[in-house]
């Protein structure tokens, strides 16, 4: 017998464990499938090189879902302050959380940690289903919704499939959607390391001629670093022992603090913009990095993927709520008009800024530098940024506006 769901997620990830989550908090049948199952405990000294800066909206998402508080109890980190340098030209950026209505700015938490919390939450709720391993090997379209295979053979029934299964989505490929995009011919290199000096609550981030370094700060006391490297270079700088590294990374840094100690594991990911030329098809739609892939200059790719995740289970529940059947292209078109739109503005931002910060000449370092000094001595636009990169925008999702869906 086929096992029959409303919702099928595909991909267990951030994004993917965040909307099985809402629906299932909303009485939706939902099963959030995935190849792997999650980690959920670890070493304690241990720390996942894949951290992500979380939004304020994030924040908000994550709490009603009821995963915070198992963040919180495995580590997150707040940060209050942010600085940003234009290594070339002299511009500073400060960002103080005094300056809002908030105690921080946002926090750093390990990927892992994310995930595990939300595959938590799912355990307790009675109408969602967790499936590992399962890799989806085929989608298809029945009279009755969407049927996927899986790879051992099994097959499930939905009247909506929802795939969050990552940059590479196969099922976005199976479903004919085409994405558009470069490639940046960069690498965000990620590692951990300890540094001499406090990170003091504080995101760091220097803007080099290659791309960006960032010390992010974590719960422990060490630096999560991101660091947007030439592929070539970044390929060069992971062959490099632990000691040269942390000389070539403490010269990048300016010593802004202090002298590099220790570094855990290397890792590169090769950097691109991408976007699904639809997010959306008959019972069927394109959640997270399936959707739209982001430089990681400003940390917000998984925080619109959360987004995404909040409006279409709204979306979802409120079709469900007005007894409309799933099969409606209504609320699919409307889902895609609310987050193709916002990503597209995000992801463009994040394009101009790193093309700006590429370029040498200089009179335009000048002119880029008097800008950045510029920015940083208006008020009222530092606290429009702010507000912005906090994920406090118009038209958000109920949860990311701390209101529940359900
Ligand atoms: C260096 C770097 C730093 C970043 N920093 C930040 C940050 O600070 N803040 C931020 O918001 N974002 C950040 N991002 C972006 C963020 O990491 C991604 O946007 C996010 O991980 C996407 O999550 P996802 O759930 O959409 O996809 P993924 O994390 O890729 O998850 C996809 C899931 O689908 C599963 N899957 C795939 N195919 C199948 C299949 N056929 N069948 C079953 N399961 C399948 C996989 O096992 C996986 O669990 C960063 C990215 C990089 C590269």
């Amino acid at each position: 017998m086929t096992d029959r769901y409303e919702v099928i997620i595909v991909g267990g990830g951030m994004v993917g464990a965040t909307a099985a989550c809402a629906l299932g908090h909303g009485g939706i049948r939902v099963a959030l499938l995935d190849a792997y199952n999650p980690e959920r405990q670890w070493p304690p000294e241990s720390v996942d090189i894949r951290v992500s800066a979380l939004t304020k909206a994030s924040q908000n998402i994550l709490e009603l879902l009821g995963a915070w508080q198992g963040m919180v109890q495995r580590g997150v980190c707040a940060y209050r302050d942010m600085r940003v340098f234009d290594a070339r030209g002299g511009g500073e950026l400060h960002f103080d959380c005094a300056d809002t209505a908030f105690n921080e700015l946002g926090h750093l938490v390990e990927n892992r940690v994310i995930v595990a919390a939300l595959w938590d939450v799912l355990a307790t709720l009675p109408s969602a289903t967790c499936l590992t391993p399962a890799f989806v090997s085929g989608l298809q379209l029945t009279e009755k919704g969407r049927q996927v295979k899986l790879s051992d053979g099994r097959i499930l029934e939905a009247e909506l499939v929802i795939a969050a299964d990552g940059s590479e989505s196969a099922l976005r490929t199976m479903m004919g959607i085409k994405v558009t995009g470069w490639d940046y011919h960069q690498a965000g290199l990620v590692a951990t390391v300890t540094t001499e000096k406090s990170h003091q609550a504080t995101a760091w981030q220097c803007f080099l001629d290659e791309g960006p370094l960032a010390f992010l700060p974590l719960k422990n006391g060490q630096c999560s670093i991101v660091w947007t490297l030439k592929s070539a270079t970044a390929k060069n700088y992971l062959a490099l022992n632990d000691k040269d590294f942390l000389q070539v990374l403490e010269q990048a840094s300016g010593g802004i603090l202090g002298k590099l100690l220790t570094v855990g594991p290397r890792a590169a990911f090769p950097l691109r913009f991408q976007y699904a030329d639809r997010y959306i098809d008959e019972r069927f739609a394109l959640i997270g990095d399936a959707a739209h892939v982001m430089h990681p200059l400003a940390g917000q790719g998984a925080n619109a993927g959360f987004l995404d995740a909040a409006a279409i289970a709204e979306l979802v529940i409120k079709t469900k709520q007005e007894r409309r059947p799933l099969s409606s292209s209504r609320f699919l078109r409307n889902y895609e008009r609310w987050r193709k739109g916002d990503n597209l503005v995000m992801m463009a931002s994040m394009d101009v800024i790193n093309k700006i910060y590429q370029m040498t000449s200089p009179p335009f370092v000048s002119m880029r530098s008097a800008g950045m000094n510029r920015i940083n001595d208006t008020a009222l636009l530092k606290t429009y940024l702010n507000h912005y990169a906090m994920g406090l925008r118009e038209d958000l999702p109920k949860l990311a506006k701390g209101q529940a869906c359900w």
